[in-house]
């Protein structure tokens, strides 16, 4: 197998990573491989043998520089000063087919000396969770890292519900720089890693911006989009923690996420979160907090401190206005309504509060507004009826209002139950559900009869995802 790596981070100051290769596996088994982004990624001539070698860190490609990541972190709000890649090797990168750098990197790969106790790998279930889901975030035109392989390991590793099969994923990011990657430099008053940082993310992600003011404002835009995609199909990231925030605007780590079926602004699903820190509808709040830690991270590289902070503070304040605008954007176009005006906003929300409060299915209500079958969702039709005349009255007369909706709203999204029935179908030995998911999911926006859509039943549902990843 043949992999083009042109790799830039390794070449950064030793501060950055710690370089050390995976550690072998046992018995390792391909179990997933994404052969259309190997080809936009350059990688030729895949065997089975050579993947399941490479993909499991049992043998080094050529011309891979491996390393962990050095990286620090708010977590639910403290600041933990060292994380790191404790899990997780960057073998490289290459050019893609459309000119963008994408790193490549095994998940589960062995201890680094940045484990901090664990014990570098990662479950079955986890390593599944994400191959799936971040597929399915790139199928809906969101902006995320994906999946290239899954290899289970043939080795059990220990989590709180027992022991379980180990596996690695093989993941590609536009880059792995989180907020945390900065933090770290900034809090050890290390000044000059800070710069170079700064100026490698800048020509990375945002070669346009002029500085690390510019940079700021950049990393603000991309997530306040990024946030308003989340929110436009459901999703709830649940652990939004600094060292989880992409600087390239990539979703990225999918621990304890999950799409909501009956909506509600407050759901959460990851079982230790349990204040409802990353709520679904909180998820603009914790955007703006760890764009403050960016920005905080930030100052020391400006002389004149009391003017960069009023600047920085400036564009801090004005990410809700922004979150918003995009949320309006990507909520109008759910509507058919391509160039919303500030009175829509009241046109969405009040057809969120009639399905908070009669539990109607988030993906469902959105896709069937088009087919007249909406109010099938409700239980109180007649209040939804009356939403409806508004509806229809706005769109009325709008060119192509009806295929922006089919475009927008899905039909498919990967419903937490369906991910866990996959997940206990996997561990016994059985990929059908995950080959009948990635096929599905691959075309959300197409119609289909598919029993993927339906919502769980109430022995079905899922109401907390786990950390123990
Ligand atoms: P995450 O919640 O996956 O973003 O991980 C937070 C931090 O814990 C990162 O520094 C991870 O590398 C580290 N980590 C998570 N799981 C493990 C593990 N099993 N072994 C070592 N480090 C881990
Ligand atoms: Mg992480």
């Amino acid at each position: 197998m043949h992999i083009p790596f042109d790799n830039s981070y390794a070449a950064l100051p030793d501060a950055f990573y710690t370089k050390l290769a995976p550690t072998s596996v046992k018995a390792p088994k391909l179990l997933a491989f994404n052969e259309e982004l190997a080809k936009s990624l350059g990688i030729e001539d895949t065997d089975e043998g050579t993947m399941t070698e490479i993909f499991s860190g049992n043998s080094l490609p050529q011309s891979a520089d491996p390393l962990a990541q050095l990286y620090a972190g708010h977590q639910f709000g403290n600041y933990n000063p060292q994380l790191g890649d404790g899990r997780a090797i960057l073998l490289g990168e290459v050019i893609d087919t459309n000119g963008i750098r994408r790193d490549i990197q095994l998940k589960g790969a062995g201890r680094t000396p940045y484990s901090r106790g664990g014990d570098g790998r990662a479950w079955l279930g986890p390593v599944l969770r994400e191959y799936v889901v971040s597929e399915a975030m790139h199928a809906l035109g969101i902006p995320t890292t994906r999946a290239l392989a899954a290899v289970s390991t043939g080795e059990d590793i220990l989590r709180e519900q027992g022991m379980l099969p180990g596996a690695v994923l093989t993941r590609t990011a536009s880059s792995h720089l989180r907020v945390g990657t900065f933090q770290v430099f900034a809090h050890r008053g290390q000044i000059e890693d800070l710069q170079t940082l700064t100026d490698y993310a800048i020509k990375r992600h945002y070669p346009q911006a002029s500085g690390p003011m510019d940079l700021l404002r950049a990393v603000c835009a991309a997530q306040a989009d990024l946030i308003a995609r989340w929110m436009s199909v459901g999703f709830i990231h649940g652990v939004m923690n600094t060292d989880n925030c992409a600087i390239g605007g990539e979703t990225i780590d999918y621990g304890p996420c999950a799409f909501m079926d009956d909506f509600h602004m407050g759901r959460v699903f990851s079982s230790i979160d349990q204040q409802g820190r990353y709520a679904y509808g909180n998820q603009p709040n914790m955007a703006m907090f760890n764009m403050a830690q960016l920005a905080t991270a930030l100052l020391p590289l400006f002389e004149d401190k009391d003017a960069a902070l009023e600047e920085a503070t400036a564009i801090i304040y004005a990410m809700p206005d922004q979150i918003e605008a995009a949320w309006l954007k990507r909520f109008a176009a759910k509507l058919g309504i391509a160039e919303p005006t500030p009175e829509d906003a009241d046109l969405i929300q009040s057809l969120l509060d009639l399905m908070q409060t009669q539990g109607a299915d988030f993906t469902n209500t959105f896709r069937a507004l088009n087919t007249g079958k909406a109010r099938d969702q409700f239980t109180d039709r007649e209040a939804f009826d009356a939403w409806e005349k508004r509806h229809s009255a706005r769109i009325m007369g709008l060119e192509g209002a009806s295929e922006l909706m089919d475009a927008t709203n899905p039909a498919l999204i990967p419903r937490n139950h369906r991910i866990e029935q996959m997940i206990q179908a996997a561990t016994a030995g059985d990929m059908a559900p995950f080959e009948q998911m990635m096929q599905a999911y691959a075309t959300p926006f197409a119609d289909t009869s598919s029993d993927l859509t339906r919502p769980p039943t109430r022995d079905e549902i899922v109401p907390a995802t786990f950390c123990g990843t």
